[in-house]
C-alpha cells in the first residue's frame, strides 16, 4: 500500500519531512491527524525505524486509539505496545517504571481520580476542621501544579490553601497516590532530578509528534521539548481555532514559543477541508471571524454540497429532545447508523434529558462525559479488591474496601490496625494477621483476610471473569447493594460488564499469568479518564464540545444553544467570550455532512422553569447561512439577532404572533418576576436583562418582556 497515495502536496510534505522540528497549522478537518498518523507508518515502513522508537501523544484516550487504530490499518502491525497515547498515560508508563528514583513513591502507586482527589482534600479539611468547599480548595492545588505563575492574593486563603496543600503532599507521598496532574509533575521532576534517566529516553525517542498541539500547557510543551533535545525530531500539529483548554492552563503561546525554541522549524499549511461540505465550513468561518483577536484564515471545502445547517427553537427542553431523537430515527431510516449521530453541548447535565428519550426509544447511546462507566462507585469497589488481589500492599485499596459491604470494623480496630502495620512495617493487609481483638468486628476482619486468601490461592485456576464473580459473592458484596434496591440491578449491570472488559483482557495478553493480566488491566484501567466509556461503537454520542475534540459524525446536534448555558454565566472576559466562540467553532466543525443547532425556550433547572435566550451565537451567524426550521407561530418576541432571524422566517404564516409590549428597563430598576420573586435590574443588552434575585436564584439573564417579569 502506497501510503503517500490519497494525500496532497502539502501533507505529503508533512509526512515525509521526517527530520528537525516541524509545525502543521491547519484547519479542522484538513486531514492533521491523518498527517501524522500516516507519518507514523512512514517512519515505521519507508525509514526502518521500530515502532518503540516513535512516541506519539494527544489528549484523550478515545483519539489515542483512533491512532493507533488509523496506523494498523496501515501497516498491519500490532500497535497495543506502542508510545501511542495520551500526556497521562505516557507519564504514567514512564513512572511505572522509574518512580522508585524518587522515594518514597513505588512503582505500585495508585493513581487517583477526580473524585479520589476531592476526597481526600474533604477529608484533610474536616481534619484540620476548616470550613472552606472541597472543589474550591481543590481547584488551587491543581491550579498550583498547572499555572507556573500561580498565585493567591486572599491572606487567608493562602494560609488554608499552604495547608492543606502540604498535607495533601504528604498523605499522597505516605500512601503512594498521585493524581492526575502529579502524573506529568512527577515525570518532569523525575528527568530533571535524574539525567541518566531523561538520556535514556531523550535516546528511545527518535521521532516525537503531537497532536492537539494549540492545547498543550506548559508543562507538557516542557516535558517534550526535554524529550526531543537530542534527536529533535519534534513534529506538533495544531489549530489556534480550535484552542479551548485555557482553563487548563493551555498555553496558545506555545505555538510562539515552538517558533523561537526551534528557529530552523519547517511550517507546513494545509488549507483543503476533507470533513466537512461548504455549508458547514461556510458557518464555521463565519463565526470564527467575529473573535477580533484571531489570526485570520479561511478554509475551503473541496467536499460535495450537503444541505444548509438548520437551526430548530423549541418550545421546552422536552421539544428540543424529541426533535433531535426523530431527526436520529429518521437518519437511521433513511440507511444511516447510529454512530453516524453525536449529540453535543456545552455543560455535561444537558445529557440527562436526552439519555430519558434515547432509552425511550430504544437508541443505543454512548455517553463522553460526566460519570464514566469507571467512575462508578461499584466499579472502583471491584476495583479496588483486584488491586488488593494482586497487591497486598496497597493500603488505599485496603481503606475503600474494608468496609464495603459494612463489616462493622470501626475506627478503633483500624487504628490498632495501623499501629500493628507502622510498628511491623507491614501493609495493613498483612496486619491483620497479628490483630488479637475480639467481638463481631474483628472476626469479620478475619474471615475478610481469608476470603482474600483463598480467591488469590486460586487465581491461576480461575478466568478472570469468575474471580470477580467470587469477589462479588464471597465478600457479600452482592447481599450488600442488594438492599437499595432502586439501584441494584443497575450496579449489577455494571459489574457484569466490568465481566466482560476482563473477558477481553484475557484475550489480549493470552499467554501471560492470571496475575500478570490482572496488574495490566489495573494499570490500563487507572488511566481511564472519567470521559471514557467502555461500550461499543454502535451508538449515538453524546458529549461535551471538549470531548468531542478530534473527532468527526456524519451528522451533529449542538443542543441548549442558550444564554447562560452557551456561553456560561461565569463567561467574565472577552478573552473568556473567544474561547467560548472557538468552542462553537471547535462543535459545528465536528459535522461532515448535516448539523443542527438546537435551543429550547423553557428549560427546567436547578427545580424552576426558566426561560431560556438564545445564544448570541445564533445571532451571530449570517442567517442566509442556515435554516430556521422552528416552529414559527409559538415564538415570542424578538430578543436578539438570533431571535429576529427566526421571527424573519415566520412570513409564511398567517397570523402574526403576538408580541408582548416592549418594556425597557435600565441599570437599577426593580422587577418583580413570577417564580424568583423581587429582583434589581443588573445588565442590559437589548431586550435581555440580568437580574440579580434573592438566594437562591442568584443572578439570571432573562428577556426583559417575558410576561412573567413586570417593572415595580
Ligand atoms: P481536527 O482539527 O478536527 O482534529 P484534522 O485536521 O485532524 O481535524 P483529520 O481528522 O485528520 O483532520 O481528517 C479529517 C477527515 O478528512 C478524515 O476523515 C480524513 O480521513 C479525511 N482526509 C484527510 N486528508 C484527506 C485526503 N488527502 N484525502 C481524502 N480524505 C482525507
Ligand atoms: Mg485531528
Amino acid at each position: 500500500m502506497d501510503l503517500l497515495a490519497n494525500l496532497n502536496p502539502a501533507q505529503r510534505l508533512a509526512v515525509t519531512s521526517t527530520e528537525g522540528p516541524v509545525m502543521v497549522m491547519a484547519g479542522a478537518g484538513s486531514g492533521k491527524t491523518k498527517v501524522l498518523t500516516t507519518r507514523i507508518s512512514y517512519i515505521i515502513k519507508e525509514l526502518g525505524i521500530i515502532p518503540s522508537k516513535i512516541l506519539a501523544v494527544t489528549f484523550t484516550n478515545k483519539a489515542a486509539k483512533e491512532m493507533k487504530d488509523r496506523i494498523s490499518s496501515m501497516l498491519d502491525i500490532n500497535t497495543s505496545f506502542m508510545w501511542v497515547s495520551t500526556f497521562h498515560s505516557f507519564c504514567a508508563r514512564v513512572l511505572r517504571m522509574e518512580i522508585e528514583a524518587m522515594p518514597p513513591y513505588t512503582k505500585r502507586f495508585v493513581i487517583i481520580d477526580e473524585e479520589d482527589s476531592l476526597k481526600l482534600v474533604k477529608d484533610i479539611l474536616k481534619e484540620c476542621e476548616l470550613e472552606y468547599k472541597p472543589k474550591e480548595i481543590k481547584h488551587l492545588i491543581s491550579k498550583n501544579k498547572n499555572f507556573k505563575n500561580f498565585s493567591i492574593k486572599d491572606p487567608r486563603l493562602l494560609d488554608v490553601f499552604l495547608l492543606v496543600n502540604k498535607k495533601y503532599e504528604d498523605r499522597c507521598k505516605e500512601e503512594n497516590l498521585l493524581d492526575f496532574d502529579d502524573l506529568i509533575i512527577k515525570t518532569i521532576e523525575l528527568f530533571e532530578k535524574n539525567p541518566k534517566i531523561l538520556e535514556y529516553y531523550q535516546n528511545q525517542f527518535e521521532y516525537i509528534l503531537v497532536d492537539e498541539f494549540q492545547d498543550t500547557n506548559a508543562l507538557q510543551y516542557d516535558l517534550m521539548a526535554m524529550l526531543a533535545k537530542k534527536h529533535k525530531n519534534l513534529f506538533v500539529v495544531g489549530d489556534d481555532f480550535q484552542s479551548i483548554y485555557s482553563f487548563r492552563g493551555a498555553k496558545i503561546e506555545n505555538i510562539n514559543k515552538f517558533q523561537e525554541d526551534y528557529k530552523d522549524y519547517k511550517l507546513i499549511l494545509l488549507e483543503e477541508n476533507y470533513r466537512s461540505t461548504t455549508q458547514i465550513l461556510n458557518l464555521a468561518n463565519n463565526i470564527i471571524i467575529k473573535n477580533p483577536n484571531q489570526i485570520k484564515k479561511v478554509m475551503f471545502s473541496n467536499k460535495k454540497e450537503g444541505p444548509l445547517p438548520k437551526y430548530y427553537r423549541a418550545m421546552s427542553s422536552y421539544d428540543e429532545t424529541v426533535f433531535v431523537i426523530n431527526k436520529i430515527l429518521e437518519g437511521i431510516r433513511k440507511g444511516k447508523d447510529y454512530k453516524d449521530f453525536a449529540i453535543m453541548y456545552r455543560a455535561n447535565s444537558i445529557s440527562r434529558s436526552f439519555e430519558d428519550q434515547l432509552v425511550k426509544n430504544k437508541i443505543p447511546y454512548t455517553i463522553y462525559g460526566g460519570l464514566s462507566f469507571f467512575a462508578r462507585a461499584e466499579i472502583k469497589d471491584m476495583t479496588a479488591y483486584l488491586r488488593l488481589l494482586v497487591h497486598k500492599d496497597d493500603d488505599y485499596s485496603f481503606k475503600r474496601v474494608i468496609n464495603m459491604p459494612k463489616r462493622k470494623i470501626g475506627a478503633k480496630i483500624l487504628d490498632s490496625l495501623n499501629m500493628i502495620a507502622s510498628e511491623k512495617g507491614l501493609p495493613l493487609y498483612d496486619a491483620i494477621e497479628y490483630y488479637t481483638g475480639s467481638g463481631i468486628g474483628a472476626s469479620n476482619l478475619k474471615e475478610f483476610k481469608k476470603v482474600l486468601d483463598d480467591i488469590r490461592e486460586k487465581m491461576e485456576d480461575l478466568p478472570l471473569p469468575l474471580i470477580l464473580k467470587e469477589l462479588v459473592d464471597k465478600t457479600g458484596y452482592e447481599e450488600e447493594i442488594k438492599k437499595d434496591e432502586d439501584t441494584y440491578l443497575d450496579r449489577m449491570d455494571n459489574i457484569k460488564e466490568f465481566s466482560s472488559v476482563l473477558k477481553e483482557t484475557e484475550e489480549e495478553y493470552e499467554g501471560i499469568t492470571h496475575f500478570e493480566m490482572l496488574e495490566n488491566l489495573l494499570f490500563d484501567l487507572s488511566l481511564r479518564s472519567e470521559h471514557d466509556d467502555s461500550k461499543s461503537d454502535e451508538s449515538v454520542r453524546l458529549t461535551t464540545f471538549h470531548q468531542a475534540k478530534g473527532l468527526e459524525f456524519d451528522t451533529v446536534f449542538m443542543v441548549a444553544m442558550e444564554e447562560s448555558i452557551f456561553p456560561g454565566l461565569n463567561v467574565e472576559s472577552n478573552q473568556d467570550m473567544e474561547e467560548e466562540r472557538r468552542i462553537c467553532y471547535v462543535g459545528i466543525t465536528r459535522a461532515k455532512n448535516e448539523l443542527y443547532l438546537t435551543n429550547a425556550e423553557n428549560r427546567m433547572r436547578f427545580g424552576t422553569t426558566e426561560y431560556m435566550v438564545p445564544s448570541r451565537f445564533i445571532g451571530e451567524m449570517d442567517k442566509e447561512l442556515y435554516q430556521n426550521v422552528s416552529r414559527g407561530a409559538k415564538t415570542k418576541s424578538p430578543v436578539n439577532q438570533g431571535y429576529s432571524i427566526a421571527k424573519a422566517k415566520f412570513t409564511v404564516k398567517k397570523e402574526e404572533p403576538k408580541e408582548a409590549p416592549s418594556v425597557s428597563y435600565s441599570i437599577g430598576d426593580k422587577i418583580n418576576h413570577k417564580a424568583f420573586g423581587d429582583g434589581l435590574v443588573v445588565a442590559v443588552s437589548g431586550t435581555t436583562i440580568t437580574v440579580a434575585f434573592k438566594a437562591p436564584f442568584g443572578v439570571k439573564q432573562l428577556n426583559g418582556n417575558h410576561p412573567s417579569i413586570r417593572k415595580i
